[in-house]
């Protein structure tokens, strides 16, 4: 059995971000990721066609000056030349079949009513229906802007905490208000996974953790076994809890308290040409059976245009793909490439910060185990890194 010093399972941003500060601090890190590549939602996929190379994102693609922690990484790292702007083209509404730009989906009257409730309404305690219907209006929370919060975590998000899902952070100045990297996010991935220090194991998911003689045992789907001092989860709450059942009850059971939801994301990319539809950089489509589709005109490219369409769960292919083609204008033949991910997120609800507690309480009386992961203080990527860096400091202190 191989004996290792820091053993992290899931290489989604927060896995990949804990290992990049356990290797930074010279400890030995190995990082077990049940894909093919890591990544997880932060991961672009890749399409080449003779001798032409397009990545599409078929999870997160924005990220922002406030990502202080991701900056920081990407910074260590000496990527920081492969960030990139985003091209300015717009966020659309479908709605009837034409697409409209957001503002064309709300009530001025109703909007210039309410907005003034932004100066003294504060968020907390409050639901993001709650709260937003008093800021645009109700009608236009109603028809509009809720299909917008829906859209950021593809599930229905009145009853989120309104403080959580659009979090305001302190900016770099010096970075562009928002970005992405030459090679998509899955570069930046790519990059942490091959600093030294960090052993990569892809393309089997660990399957049990024990605990034996104070070490924690780990064995994946393949058959590897590890040993390791420290275990650290950087995986959906749902999993985490699967995994912990032997290891530490206490903590899996807290686990299965948190809701969540599966995104069925499917991505197509087309000849540049093929698709009359305007640059856009994504669609929202109220009471579709997609939340959101994200496009890649973002980032220009020479040959391909590409478009992630990020599903409610169950739909079967023939109704995802007949509604792709509608949506695009295209037919089936058209579209040269595509790829599928499912992606899970959070479903976060009021006292979600008592839940955060209980967890780092648990976890304190638990030798060694530390949790990572989109479901703490928030889901945005600089959530997911500020967690692991947190964790990471909780981890030096104990030493
Ligand atoms: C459609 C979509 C769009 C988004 N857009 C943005 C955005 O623009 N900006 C932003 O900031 N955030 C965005 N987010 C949120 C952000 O991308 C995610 O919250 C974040 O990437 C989650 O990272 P994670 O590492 O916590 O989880 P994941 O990315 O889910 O990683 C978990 C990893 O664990 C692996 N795994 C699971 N079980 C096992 C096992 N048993 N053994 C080994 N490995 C296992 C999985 O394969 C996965 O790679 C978006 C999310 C989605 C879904």
């Amino acid at each position: 059995m191989a004996q290792k010093e820091v053993v992290i399972i899931g290489g989604g941003i927060s896995g990949l971000s804990m290992a990049f500060y356990c290797s930074q601090a010279g400890m030995k890190t190995t990082l077990i990721e049940k894909d093919k590549t890591v990544g997880g939602s932060f991961a672009s996929h890749q399409y080449s066609s003779n001798g032409d190379n397009f990545w599409l994102e078929m999870g997160a693609h924005t990220c922002y000056s406030s990502y202080q922690n991701l900056l920081g990484i990407v910074e260590t790292c000496g990527i920081a030349d492969t960030i990139i702007p985003r091209e300015k083209v717009p966020f659309s509404l479908l709605k009837n079949g034409e697409i409209k730009s957001i503002m064309a989906g709300l009530d001025l009257f109703e909007l210039i009513r309410s907005v003034p409730n932004l100066f003294f309404l504060k968020k907390e305690n409050q639901t993001v229906q709650s709260y937003y219907s008093k800021i645009v209006g109700e009608k236009n929370y109603r028809n509009t802007v809720s299909h917008f919060f829906n859209a950021v975590p593809s599930q229905l998000t009145d009853e989120f905490p309104a403080d959580m899902i659009f979090k305001s952070r302190p900016k770099r100045k010096d970075v562009l208000k928002n970005y992405t990297f030459k090679g998509g996010l899955q570069s930046v991935a790519h990059t942490i996974a091959a600093l030294k220090g960090i052993e990569v194991h892809t393309g089997s998911a660990a399957e049990t953790v024990i605990t034996s003689g104070g070490k924690y045992l780990i064995r994946t789907e393949n058959g590897q076994e590890f040993s390791s001092d420290v275990l650290v989860l950087g995986l959906p709450s749902a999993s985490s809890a699967k995994l912990l059942q032997n290891a530490n009850q206490a903590v899996a059971y807290h686990l299965t308290k948190l809701k969540y939801a599966d995104v069925d994301s499917v991505g197509v990319v087309v000849r540049k040409g093929s698709v009359s539809l305007k640059p856009l950089a994504a669609i929202i489509s109220p009471n579709d059976i997609f939340y959101s589709m994200v496009s890649r005109d973002t980032v220009k490219d020479d040959n391909f245009r590409g478009f992630a369409f990020h599903f409610r769960p169950g739909i079967d292919d023939n109704t995802k793909f007949k509604r792709i083609t509608e949506v695009l204008g295209v037919s089936m033949p058209k579209i040269e490439h595509t790829f599928t991910k499912m992606n899970v997120v959070p479903s976060l609800r009021q006292g979600h910060r008592e839940w955060v507690k209980k967890a780092d309480d648990l976890l304190g009386g638990a030798r060694n185990m530390f949790l990572t992961g989109n479901y703490f203080g928030g889901m945005a990527i600089e959530d997911c890194v500020s967690r692991s860096r947190e964790e990471f400091d909780r981890l030096v202190g104990m030493r």
